[in-house]
């Protein structure tokens, strides 16, 4: 398969198409970033890469980061994390506060805010440092010591955060968060901050796809049952209200973030990250989602 071709085909295709969405800007350092930023990285096993655009630039990973920290919580808790949050699509926006009245403060799933708060909490039980934890984690499995979080994205998100600050006072008073709420908002601002490129989140990716094995190492970082429930997880709930869409045009498990990137996988066959920050009515990146939709289309390869 000639990777490269068919990423350079996807690049002329789209790279000059109108845009009808809009960049996020309900956290005002988003709103900052280039609207025209496209960038896009493909591996394969055996660290083979390929790429086209600003696949290199960093950007505000966001909720992308919901995936590291429900594996870690995962890695700690097993099977437990499930009693804390549940496992199905919410049909409803990703800050929604509305199922939570009637569900009693169990989110329907770790990739809505509120599960990803919840996931914060685990993590804030466990670690007396959870963002030095998460950041280690991340660190290993792309094998790169610069990774970082944006603390001016940070600051920016706690500055208008007030919908997630809510989620977990409303969690809390129906029993499902142990503790303070602020340090658990503290810790979910900043794994959204984290900064990274499509290079490094394919990279990272990579145990997804590759039934929980870290790609140049080999090391075992999840088991086969984990990695199954996370994919599956990824499928169902990975894009908001648009994951039927997204399973519908696309066919791969992924997870999107408000500052525009993509990341989804292929089991046993690759790992991809796409980036252009202009998001669609439901959050989701147009060309992101377009790019996908190219690429498994043109390789043949989705998981249906
Ligand atoms: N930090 C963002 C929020 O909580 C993450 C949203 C996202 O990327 O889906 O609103």
């Amino acid at each position: 398969m000639d990777y490269q071709k068919i990423l350079n085909t996807i690049y002329e295709e789209l790279s000059h198409i109108d845009l009808q969405g809009e960049v996020a800007s309900y956290i005002p350092e988003l709103a900052k970033v280039d609207p025209r930023k496209f960038g896009m990285h493909l591996y394969v096993g055996k660290g083979e890469h390929f790429c086209f655009g600003d696949s290199t630039e960093k950007f505000s990973i966001q909720s992308i980061s919901k995936v590291f920290t429900l594996t870690i919580a995962m890695q700690l808790l097993g099977e437990n994390v499930w009693e804390r949050v549940d496992v199905e699509p919410s049909g409803d926006p990703f800050n929604s506060l509305t199922q939570l009245e009637y569900e009693n403060g169990i989110p329907r799933n770790p990739f809505i805010n509120a599960g990803a708060l919840v996931i914060c909490d685990i993590l804030v039980s466990n670690y007396e440092d959870p963002k030095k934890e998460l950041l280690s984690f991340v660190r290993k499995i792309t094998q790169d010591e610069n990774i970082n979080y944006d603390h001016k994205i940070a600051a920016s998100e706690k500055s208008t955060g007030f919908r997630n600050i809510a989620l977990v006072n409303y969690m809390k008073a129906l029993g499902n968060i142990k503790n303070d709420v602020e340090p658990i908002v503290d810790f979910y601002f900043h794994q959204c901050s984290l900064a990274m490129s499509c290079e490094e989140l394919a990279k990272a990716f990579m145990i997804y796809a590759n039934n929980g094995k870290m790609l140049e190492t080999g090391e075992k970082i999840l088991s086969r049952t984990k990695t199954k429930r996370i994919n599956a997880l990824m499928q169902t709930c990975g894009f908001y209200d648009e994951a039927g869409e997204f399973s519908f045009e696309v066919g791969l498990p992924g997870k999107s973030g408000v500052g525009g990137g993509i990341v989804a996988i292929h089991p046993d066959q690759y790992s991809v990250a796409v980036w252009n920050p202009i998001l669609n009515q439901k959050g989701n990146s147009e060309l992101g989602m377009a790019a996908l939709e190219k690429l498994t289309t043109m390789t043949g390869l989705s998981i249906f």
